[in-house]
């Protein structure tokens, strides 16, 4: 069964480290784009009932109860199996968390980030460690226990003891569901501009390296299966049983419908991507999805298609830790670069199951760049 993604691209601040085209915008366009985004969905002619949905952002937490109930009662299939709202810590309150749990909605991404004050007023977040524990807590009061607490190793300031506090949280805490990303400084960033210009706002003389960011992450692996959080796919931890089930869509090539400004959408066979603009979202009532399939053009061949389809199953297949099942024909098709990969320690397999090492983790760009190209 399909899911659901919904784009909500509005912050109460811009972190300095964010290259997403989300931010702080004037509140009649997030009125407006909240009014185009519910007509796209309710435009839409569900073919399917949704099995998953998750409000992505940006700052989906910002919502208010009342709009959020709306835009939620026009997608079919409600109690969905999984259903996902990204929150900023500090955007929580009791009365928000009962509505939420009132319209279906059972699991919470925590934007934590970092449990240490130093780095999270480098990234331009106005939380703390209490404020997280404290939203934890209310989550749990409105029932909801399922929930997520994302993570970055790299952050301005990070050193090995500031990450193992941050560590150490996460263990007094005992989420079901962890995410850690390792940052790559991009340059459409704040602090990017910031290291290229040379400057030292942001702290982006302090920002660790690659390697060091790679130690941290191995780290919280380590840790995190230590707590019985097991690492599923590359930037995500779970205990058993709270997998992700709406992101393991994607990494499955499971068919998902998007809907916002830059959403994507994947019907099984193509994918297609709305507009990004958020201005030119919010002023047309629906928007038309521009096709898009790895080069692949509307009306591309069957063949071409499947082509496509075995590089993005190698491609996002082998993020998950169980790896991928080539069929006999990818084998043979990608038999260099994975016989490149196995000698250098990157991809291991058993048993027929093709899967990355903990080293290849480290590199998997490098992996999926040469799949995307053979
Ligand atoms: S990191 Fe998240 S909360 Fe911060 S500006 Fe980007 S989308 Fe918004």
């Amino acid at each position: 069964m399909p899911g659901v993604y919904l784009s909500y691209p509005f912050c109460a601040q811009k972190c300095t480290y964010c290259n997403f085209a989300s931010g702080v915008f004037p509140r009649q366009l997030e009125a407006r784009y909240l009014a185009a985004l519910e007509a796209e969905v309710r435009a839409h002619a569900w073919q399917w009932r949704p099995e998953t949905v998750y409000l992505g952002g940006g700052t989906p937490s910002q919502i208010a109860p009342d709009a959020l109930q709306s835009l939620l009662s026009a997608i079919p299939g409600e109690p969905w199996l999984e259903a996902t709202l990204e929150a900023a810590p500090g955007t929580i309150t009791p009365e928000k968390a009962r509505a939420w749990a009132a319209f279906g909605i059972h699991r919470v991404s925590l934007g934590a980030q970092s449990f240490v004050e130093l780095e999270l007023r480098r990234s331009g977040r106005k939380h703390t460690a209490q404020t997280i524990a404290n939203d934890v807590r209310t989550l749990a009061a409105a029932g909801i226990d399922n929930y997520n607490l994302d993570l970055i190793a790299g952050l301005s300031g990070q050193t090995e003891a500031s990450w193992r506090e941050s560590l150490d949280w996460v263990e007094r805490l005992q989420p079901p569901h962890v995410s850690v990303y390792m940052l790559e400084v991009d340059e459409n960033s704040h602090l990017g501009s910031e290291m290229l210009r040379g400057g030292s706002r942001y702290g982006a003389g302090d920002t660790p390296d690659d390697d060091l960011t790679a130690a941290f992450y191995e780290m919280a692996v380590e840790r995190l299966a230590a707590m019985g959080i097991a690492r599923y796919e590359i930037s995500n931890f779970a205990r058993p049983g709270f997998e992700s089930r709406h992101n393991l869509k994607y990494w499955k090539l499971e068919p998902y419908a998007g809907f916002g400004a830059d959403a994507h959408s994947f019907d099984g066979r193509m994918r297609s991507q709305n507009p990004t603009s958020i201005e030119d979202y919010a002023g047309r009532a629906i928007q038309p999805a521009i096709p898009l399939s790895s080069g692949i053009k509307p009306g591309a061949s069957p063949a071409a298609l499947d082509d496509a389809h075995a590089e993005e199953r190698f491609f996002v297949g082998l993020r998950l830790t169980a790896g991928i099942r080539p069929e006999p024909e990818e084998w043979q098709r990608f038999a260099g670069p994975i016989r490149h990969f196995i000698d250098a320690g990157l991809l291991e397999t058993t048993g027929g199951i093709l899967r990355l090492t903990n080293r290849g983790v480290l590199l998997s760009n490098e992996v999926f760049q040469e799949f995307l190209t053979a």
